[in-house]
């Protein structure tokens, strides 16, 4: 195949990643646009092994394998376990990237200088992304224990680390020590993903896992100026610069930083409903009959899902109540917070799970001006995302972090098991507010329940 052809396919590939990417930004096109980016991605293999000498066999067999792999991975996975899914994706990512820039340097251990730097890149990216991910992968599945721990010393030993990995990234380009700095360089990447991740909660992962997928882009795209391959390059940028933006998306909507996120092991008591409430403050219990009477007579009401709606697993029986009251003529919406859950876009996939319509989905600033004109703002498993303090109080840890007005709506009925802090550990000032309600009780229990209290109306 030409060279000028080549180029024009690998184009077209680029284009189909990146209006993949832009489909990707609504559940409603999210599929198309996977599909689109896959296309993409097929068309610049093929293109690829058209073009080299290698042996296609050897390249079939592989991807008959790890396409098998992955399509078993991804259709057995449970949405629960789709982060500790994508953290191990993102680790084979980084690991691929450091094999391809160190069997380029087997083969030639005397490259251009542009070329050692992008394969001292590769390789240390790549390794710091795969132990990384895996460090991941296991405090997320609990293989691994969730809180934050380190090793004595380590904030001295860390920056040592990366001295070092300077040092002899340097020697590597001046050509001092050959192929022995290169696996030093790999192992000290490896040594310092592990040492990075551990100190960090496991309720923080999802975003650790979004700032490694980035890394895992960038070790690829290394990894395509070392091979001098532009999918590779087009690819990986893209990869690190969504990983990018999603990170800061993420923080921002926790109103946090990168760097506090990574080194300040906030959160890392993960929020499984074990802590207790910090006020003694009398609050309103009410039962299901209770709940049912004010939802069922309202004209408006707005759902806000939180983590507790995915541990409960209680989306079925949330869209059974929905659909209840959309019978009485009552008009249900959901309130999505951008960080509502444990993993971006987790209660989307939630919803979509029970088939709940992607009309009926708002995002915070859609929704918000609309809760003083509500009737009910019915909070499932949510803590964080509701907290007025994050608004109110300028002392509150929270202080700054968009959340869901729910307080201004009509009346709020929070469905919880017990009044302990969510994720960031903190008391919510919403519990003790005249016009609030709590629904104790796991969930999906007392939403059974509900849904058997409005259907009796
Ligand atoms: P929170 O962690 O604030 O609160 C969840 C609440 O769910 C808990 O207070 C708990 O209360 C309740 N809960 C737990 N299990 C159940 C159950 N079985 N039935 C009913 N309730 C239950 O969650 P939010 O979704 O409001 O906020 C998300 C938080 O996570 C934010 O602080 C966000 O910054 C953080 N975060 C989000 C990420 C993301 O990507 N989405 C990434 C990292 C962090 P109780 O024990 O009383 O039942």
């Amino acid at each position: 195949m030409s060279q000028e052809l080549s180029a024009l396919i690998y184009l077209v590939a680029a284009a189909l990643f990146i209006f993949g990417l832009k489909r990707l930004s609504s559940p409603a096109t999210a599929r198309s646009g996977n599909q689109l980016a896959a296309a993409g991605m097929a068309i610049a293999i093929i293109v690829t092994l058209t073009n080299s000498g290698i042996s296609a066999w050897t390249i079939i067999a592989g991807i008959i394998v790890g396409s098998g792999v992955g399509a078993y991975l991804a259709r057995t996975v449970e949405m629960t376990g789709m982060p500790e899914l994508v953290a191990a994706f993102n680790g084979f990512g980084g690991g691929a990237s450091v094999m391809v820039a160190s069997a380029e340097y087997l083969q030639n251990p005397d490259p251009a200088v542009q070329t050692i730097v992008t394969i001292a890149l590769s390789v240390v990216i790549g390794a710091i992304t795969f132990s990384g991910s895996f460090m991941a992968w296991g405090k997320l599945n609990g293989k691994l224990p969730g809180q934050p721990f380190g090793y004595p010393a380590q904030k001295l030993i860390d920056p040592l680390i990366v001295a070092t990995i300077v040092f002899l990234g340097v020697m590597l380009v001046l050509d001092v020590g050959g192929s022995f700095v290169l696996w030093t360089l790999l192992v000290l990447g490896l040594v310092l993903g592990v040492t990075r991740v551990i100190p960090i909660g496991g309720a923080d992962m999802p975003v650790v896992i979004s700032l490694l997928n980035a890394f895992s882009g960038v070790a690829a795209s290394m990894a395509g100026f070392v091979i001098n391959e532009n999918a590779l390059i087009i690819s990986g940028a893209l990869v690190g610069a969504s990983g990018l933006i999603l990170t800061n998306i993420m923080v921002k909507a926790m109103n946090r930083s990168i760097a506090n996120v990574l080194f300040a092991a906030f959160g890392g008591a993960d929020s499984t409903g074990q802590g207790g409430t910090t006020s003694d403050k009398p609050v309103k219990a009410a039962s299901a009959e209770d709940v049912a009477i004010t939802m069922g007579y309202a004209r408006s009401v707005i759902v806000v899902p939180g983590y507790g709606l995915a541990v409960a697993q209680a989306q079925h029986v949330l869209r059974e109540l929905a659909d209840l009251l959309e019978a009485k003529g009552v008009d249900v919406r959901y309130a999505i917070h951008p960080v509502a859950g444990r993993m971006p876009g987790h209660m989307n996939v939630l919803l979509a799970e029970a088939d709940v319509s992607y009309d009926k989905l708002f995002a915070l600033e859609d929704i918000n001006g609309d809760f003083p004109r509500t009737d009910v703002a019915l909070i499932v498993g949510a803590n964080d995302v509701v907290n007025p303090a994050a608004r109110d109080d300028e002392t509150s840890p929270i202080f700054g972090m968009p959340i869901l007005d729910v307080d201004f709506a009509t009346t709020s009925v929070v469905i919880k098991r017990s009044l302990s802090p969510g994720f960031a550990g903190i008391d919510n000032p919403l519990f003790y507010n005249e016009n609030n309600l709590m629904l104790f009780g796991d969930a999906k229990a007392a939403m059974q329940e509900l849904v058997k209290a409005v259907a009796e109306l």
